[in-house]
């Protein structure tokens, strides 16, 4: 590269609309390659539960530049026309991604695809235009309850803001459950509210905090002298594989307890390669390494935590 302070006024401009001119065809041919990794499904292969965490923790975007990308490679797969907005100079990966995820929430909204001609419609009347008219320009074609722009801001190291736009619907519901916890806490700051629900969904959804049933007192029984012919430094392991039906594909309450603890509430897919582990805590699924069909046994030893992708990843895998 030219030092430009070596450069004349009229060269230092020309070379940097080259450069710009390079950097699009880069930006462009980056969406291509992550829609092929996207096709391939190599984010999964390489130890990532999503595209997204690929492009934040694998190629170093940061979390708003990654969103960009992805959202735009979507767009790109439905209208190709963004191709040469993006070339020409009408669109930036900021507004782009503005009507790709206009076009989602619309269509998830709706539960409907937007005809591919309304699209290119909306493509043309964001064109040129900054990210505060496209925003404007997209809410005129929201549908009501659509209208909302999810916001979550960090203000301090442990303190997050959050705002969205409640419907009637869910007022009404939030009102509703205030009312039945209002014994706990009468009048709730919403922070408080919303720590309240959270305990309540976690200790009901989380496998780790579940309550589990305590086993018959014959069985119990059994049990102790199980414990006495074969004693084992983990109790919580004990009682987990006591509750194992090896044959049954069948998983108690008691063992998903064990396999969520014993992996720590996160997906244990390793990328043999790189031995890169995913780590995900989303959608988690119990997994039978080798398959229950294939002959696969339902033991403590045979059972892990996976993300849901990387479930269906390894499905395939296994089964084509
Ligand atoms: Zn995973």
């Amino acid at each position: 590269m030219l030092n430009p302070k070596s450069l004349n006024d009229s060269d230092l401009l020309s070379q940097t609309h080259d450069l710009v001119t390079k950097e699009k065809q880069i930006t462009l041919d980056i969406l291509h390659y992550l829609r092929e990794i996207r096709l391939r499904k190599l984010y999964l292969a390489r130890g990532y539960s999503s595209l997204f965490d690929f492009c934040t923790k694998e190629l170093g975007y940061s979390e708003g530049a990654a969103h960009r990308r992805i959202s735009c490679m979507y767009l790109l797969v439905q209208l190709p026309e963004v191709e040469e907005k993006i070339k020409e100079n009408k669109g930036n990966l900021s507004t782009l991604s503005q009507l790709s995820s206009h076009i989602r929430r619309e269509e998830k909204h709706n539960n409907s695809k937007i005809p591919k001609e309304e699209k290119l419609q909306l493509l043309a009347q964001i064109e040129n235009k900054s990210q505060e008219l496209c925003q404007r320009e997209l809410l005129k074609h929201s549908s009501q309850g659509n209208m909302s722009m999810d916001r979550q801001r960090p203000i301090t190291e442990d303190l997050t803001e959050i705002k969205f736009v409640a419907t009637k619907e869910l007022m009404n519901k939030l009102n509703q459950l205030k009312a039945l916890l209002a014994h706990k806490n009468p009048n709730p700051q919403w922070g408080e509210f919303l720590e309240i629900l959270a305990d309540i969904g976690l200790k009901k959804l989380d496998p780790r905090l579940r309550e589990t049933k305590q086993p018959p007192k014959s069985k119990a029984a059994n049990v102790a002298k199980a414990a006495v012919n074969q004693p084992t430094p983990d109790s919580t392991a004990a009682a987990a594989k006591r509750r194992v039906n090896p044959n049954s594909k069948y998983i108690s309450q008691e063992v998903k307890k064990y396999i969520w603890n014993r992996d720590q509430g996160r997906c244990q897919f390793i990328d043999s390669e790189t031995k890169k582990k995913c780590e995900s805590q989303f959608a988690l699924e119990i997994d039978h390494i080798q398959p229950f069909s294939l002959g696969g046994q339902t033991t403590v030893k045979n059972l892990r935590l996976l993300c849901r992708a990387h479930n269906s990843f390894v499905a395939k895998e296994a089964f084509g």
